[in-house]
């Protein structure tokens, strides 16, 4: 397989944010994965065609945005149940599951199982969701970037987010693939064999 490295964009998609992450992929030539929030996908049904038109994948962050440590397992099956079905209305049916911060509890494997999902984590984390410069953010991730890094930014404001919008997320995402290119990585979607596990 060729080198790659993947991009993952939690919290979409986002009327304004995800339209400019997806020109700015295009224009990098990268493609990338979506870990989207299943009501938001839900408003956004024409962003979902685009992102599987450009060859981006979607996949699962939650229906509710809560940590699975603060909910029971029947509550996270339920929530997992509701977003599944969400999604399979657009046709989507995710593979690859990143929970909300990334906390993950017995219970998220137990409801992973049951819905045949992989719980995906990250190996680099930009920390766009504090606003930091793409300068900072790609300083941050650099040493990281290698074949099968992944990650991790937001297309769409979460609950934890301390910005305003993902104007910098944008910016950040050209620098990103040349300078995974010039590691001869291409930046490619998480694939359901995908090893950055929790
Ligand atoms: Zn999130």
């Amino acid at each position: 397989m060729t080198p790659a490295v993947t991009l993952t964009f939690d919290d979409g998609p986002d009327p304004v944010w995800t339209p400019a992450v997806l020109d700015a992929l295009d224009a990098a030539g990268a493609r990338a994965t979506f870990f989207v929030i299943a009501p938001r996908a839900a408003a956004h049904p024409a962003l979902l065609e685009r992102m599987h038109r450009a060859g981006h994948t979607v996949e699962l962050h939650c229906d509710r945005h809560v940590r699975h440590t603060e909910l029971r397992e029947d509550q996270l099956a339920a929530d997992t149940v509701t977003a599944l079905a969400r999604l399979d209305e657009l046709g989507v049916r995710p593979r690859l599951w990143r929970a909300p911060w990334g906390i993950t509890t017995p219970a998220s494997e137990a409801v992973a199982r049951a819905h045949g999902l992989r719980l995906v984590h990250w190996t680099a984390d930009t920390e766009d969701w504090a606003g930091h410069a793409p300068d900072t953010m790609l300083r941050r991730v650099e040493d990281a970037i290698c074949d099968g890094a992944v990650v991790l930014a937001h297309d769409g404001l979460g609950p934890g987010a301390t910005r305003t919008g993902c104007a910098n997320t944008v910016a950040v995402i050209g620098p990103l693939a040349a300078l995974a290119a010039d590691r001869g990585l291409r930046c490619e979607p998480l694939t359901s064999g995908a090893v950055a596990t929790p």
